[in-house]
């Protein structure tokens, strides 16, 4: 696992007046240590690193964390294992994921530190660092992209009337996971007709119809992390209308991604497209946000939304997704991830975005 990344961390200990960091976040323990099992934490003083784990992970984490000393937690506890080391580094301030760590075992941490270790909050530290990805990062989600794109071209066959958004479903599942995926980013969406109103529209029982608009938004994860990509379709000849709708997404989406780059704040890419939007007569449409991070989760910073404070910054991988949702009628979103750059982005989702007819 990548040095540098404990160093990142190691860097805001001052800013934040902490000696050292509890980490106990699954996709942030992740990250730091490289290790993937389902039980272990992680203490980062300034000059050593623990994987805190117990018998089941002893070989799983020595292989995975290369950079971390693994330890097996003591039998009374994480918590006790965890002040053992803090007691053996001398560390009087601790930080930990305020936005994670249970309030009861935040209660059990006061009671087992006793007033003589202050625990400091420190959340979205690590959460932050993960904003910006590395070359292998940037390599993984890659091809968690090119898998879903291949996926995309693939399902495209299976289409048709008769057939139901949950066959659709599980159909793209098997394709990406036969192609090397180890499980979905999120629940598959498949929406069509009036359902294709809904933005999280999961996949039902529906029977696709000719004149349906079917909005396909789904992802992958390859080696930890994840794809998003959004796709609506047509089945049968467009009427007036779905292509009129169809074109002023596209046309959002399109200035999205030519004017996402570094530099921008999350709410300045949003309103790129939003404003579009709007002009065309839909801002009322359009009622969730353009975009949001990627990585080992499928939500992360930064927001593309109306409260997005925070820049964009080359090697952010985010997504640009707008859309027209009309109630009773049906909707239209396209979504690709991207590449933040100095000068642009880079599309990371190739799938083609002119209105497919099926
Ligand atoms: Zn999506
Ligand atoms: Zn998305």
């Amino acid at each position: 696992m990548k040095a540098a990344r404990l160093d990142a961390l190691r860097a805001l200990f001052t800013r934040h007046q902490i000696e050292a960091m509890l980490v106990a976040q699954p996709h942030n323990v992740g990250y730091l240590s490289g290790f993937t099992g389902t039980f272990g934490q992680l203490l980062i003083t300034r000059d050593a690193a623990y994987l805190v784990t117990d018998f089941r992970y002893t070989e799983q984490a020595a292989a995975q964390a290369s950079l971390f000393q693994v330890l097996h937690q003591n039998p009374q506890g994480m918590v006790h294992s965890l002040h053992e080391l803090l007691l053996r580094h001398g560390v009087r301030r601790v930080g930990f994921e305020g936005n994670f760590l249970a309030h009861d075992t935040f209660r059990t941490y006061g009671q087992v530190l006793d007033g003589a270790i202050e625990l400091v909050p420190a959340s979205n530290l690590v959460e932050k660092l993960r904003t910006v990805k590395d070359e292998d990062e940037i390599a993984r989600m890659r091809q968690a992209a090119a898998l879903a794109d291949r996926a995309f071209a693939q399902i495209l066959g299976s289409i048709r009337p008769g057939v139901s958004e949950r066959q659709v479903a599980l159909e793209l599942e098997y394709l990406m996971k036969q192609a090397g995926a180890s499980a979905v980013s999120f629940d598959i969406i498949v929406a069509s007709g009036a359902r294709s109103a809904l933005p999280h529209g999961v996949a039902s029982e529906k029977q696709i119809a000719k004149g349906d608009l079917v909005t396909l938004d789904f992802g992958c994860i390859v080696q930890e992390y994840c794809s998003d990509m959004t796709r609506t379709v047509v089945v049968g000849e467009p009427s007036e209308e779905q292509r009129r709708i169809y074109g002023i997404v596209f046309e959002a989406q399109a200035r999205g991604v030519a004017a996402a780059r570094a530099g921008l704040t999350g709410r300045e890419a949003d309103a790129v497209c939003r404003d579009y939007i709007s002009t065309q007569g839909y801002g009322d449409k359009f009622g969730h946000s353009t975009g949001h991070g990627v990585g080992r989760y499928i939500h992360e910073g930064p927001a593309l939304s109306l409260r997005g404070e925070e820049m964009l910054a080359a090697g952010m991988v985010v997504t640009i997704e707008p859309g027209i949702y009309l109630p009773g009628w049906g909707g239209v979103r396209i979504e690709d991830m991207v590449l933040i750059t100095e000068t642009g982005c880079e599309p990371l989702s190739r799938s083609p975005k002119h209105l497919i007819v099926l």
